[in-house]
């Protein structure tokens, strides 16, 4: 199904001729790790040759959203989360490429949009959790400049102060209930939590380019 929005006189790359076009919406299917993802894209038709074309601004879109929805079906982090993670930390790409062990164009490259590898995926939900990031933290210091490691530092007095209150907060009516030994117990079970996915600080959805 094409859903016309103009119709314009230009060049089809296909004939290689100026040509009848109409410039739309149609649902297609990509297969991304052999699995089929349906998305929504703007293209041009060329209404003599019954074929179509794209401009390169709403090829990249038509990727950039399927990759989103397998992302969204297959349980990996949207490229804004990635930088959540890092920003929650104060984290330079660099700074968290020799965290991981990886390359140093990867994390880059993945916040502007490549779909990521699940193996690669893994690790960041991992230190998504603050003890999982001390714990990798403290094994990697060595990894990391003087510079980045007070960053760091910096971050995480930050993030166990605004645990602390909120879980103080959480557990005083609960503290009046069953005593203090239940409000400490609750307190170390808050501490080590278990993986929660990142809250979303962004717009999920891609601007299609007109
Ligand atoms: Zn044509």
């Amino acid at each position: 199904m094409f859903k016309v929005i103009k119709t314009i006189t230009g060049e089809c790359p296909v004939c290689e001729d100026i040509k009848k076009l109409s410039y739309g919406t149609r649902v297609e299917t990509l297969k991304i790790n052999n699995q089929n993802i349906h998305v929504k894209t703007k293209a041009y038709r060329c209404e003599d040759g019954q074929h179509y074309f794209y401009n390169p601004a709403d090829e990249e879109n038509k990727f950039q959203e399927a990759y989103r929805k397998y992302r969204e079906l297959n349980g990996l982090l949207q490229p804004e989360e990635i930088k959540d993670i890092r920003g929650k930390y104060g984290l330079s790409q660099r700074a968290l490429a020799r965290l991981l062990g990886w390359g140093e164009i990867t994390i880059q490259r993945y916040e502007t949009g490549a779909l990521q590898d699940n193996a690669h995926n893994i690790p960041l939900l991992f230190i998504n959790d603050t003890n999982n990031f001390e714990k990798l933290y403290e094994a990697r210091k060595p990894f990391l400049g003087k510079k980045d490691i007070l960053t760091i530092n910096k971050h995480l007095d930050k993030i166990k102060q605004l645990t602390l209150f909120s879980s103080f907060n959480k557990v005083r009516p609960r503290d009046m209930e069953y005593g203090r030994l239940a409000r400490i117990h609750r307190l170390q079970s808050i501490g080590d939590y278990q993986y929660r996915k990142p809250i979303r600080t962004r717009e999920g959805e891609l601007a299609i380019a007109s």
